[in-house]
């Protein structure tokens, strides 16, 4: 594995794997790396030759009252899981690479970013879409893998990519989990070990939703009801919202179909999760 971190280093390494005929996949992270990043890359790796992947904690998509500065980092560690899963090039960049000093051009994303994550991060998304529409025009890759965990940011890359005509291919990977059901998240360790056990109730309402929607439950408010009360009996966790959307645009629906998404977000003391399901495939 080749890791760069100046802009041209990385156009140089792309130019030459195209010209060389190679399909070029892409993963950007913000480092801190599990087995969910890590299965994005196993996704890549599938469908391209080559594949990139960026570590760049991006400041524009924290609020001056979020977690930027205590971010968990390890770049040694992050390095060899990379190496170790077949990453070809490892892009590191600084924020004075990523945003020069006199920068002042942002993407700024449309409704569907004012909702659910949107409401209670004002300005985050035009941050994550700010980065990644740089790191695609720098990578220019033939795929980019996303992961559902994130499902509003993987539908607003969609929209972006549609809406500008990028020619990419966006792949939307499952969320990794552990045994006992807690979606991977670079911010678990902000949890202690109660706070844990009272975030298990997300991915447990999640799979009473999708048993409730598999016994043959169609309505939208019912499902919301129930994931609210599991959330709310659980004790100790406050929900943001619990959206129950069509994956596309991220509407509300009435109707519950095999595609309709259910996406929650909740405070554990300090730390905010969010997970999600679609309603077809189950935790
Ligand atoms: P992050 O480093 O948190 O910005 O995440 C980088 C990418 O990894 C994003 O596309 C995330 O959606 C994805 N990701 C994060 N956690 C998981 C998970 N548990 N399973 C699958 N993908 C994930």
């Amino acid at each position: 594995m080749l890791e760069v971190a100046s802009i041209p280093d990385l156009r140089a390494w792309a130019a030459e794997r195209r010209r060389a005929g190679q399909r070029i996949g892409f993963v950007p992270t913000m480092g801190f790396l599990h087995e969910g990043h890590l299965a994005l890359v196993d996704a890549a790796r599938r469908l391209s030759d080559s594949v990139v992947m960026s570590i760049f904690v991006n400041p524009l998509q924290f609020a001056p009252s979020e977690d930027l500065a205590r971010y968990p980092r390890d770049l040694r560690r992050d390095r060899a899981l990379a190496a170790s899963r077949g990453v070809a090039l490892l892009f590191t960049p600084d924020v004075a690479t990523m945003y020069p000093p006199g920068g002042d051009t942002r993407v700024v994303p449309g409704a569907m970013a004012e909702r659910w994550e949107g409401a209670v991060r004002p300005g985050h998304f035009a941050g994550v879409l700010t980065v990644v529409a740089k790191l695609l025009n720098l990578v220019q890759p033939d795929v980019a893998v996303f992961g559902q965990k994130d499902i509003q940011q993987a539908a607003l890359i969609r929209r972006m990519v549609r809406d500008l005509d990028w020619p990419v291919q966006l792949v939307v990977a499952p969320t990794v989990r552990e045994p006992d059901g807690l979606a991977l998240s670079s911010r678990n360790g902000y949890l202690d070990p109660a706070a844990r056990t009272r975030s298990l109730a997300l991915s447990r309402a999640l799979a009473a939703a999708h048993e409730s929607y598999a016994a043959g439950e169609r309505s939208a408010a019912a499902i919301e009801r129930l994931v609210r009360d599991v959330i709310e009996v659980s004790g100790g966790l406050t929900a943001d919202y619990i959206a129950v959307v069509d994956p596309d645009r991220l509407d509300p629906v009435d109707v519950l179909s095999d595609d309709t998404i259910v996406a929650v977000a909740a405070r554990v003391g300090q730390t905010r999760l969010i997970d999600n399901i679609i309603l077809g495939v189950g935790v």
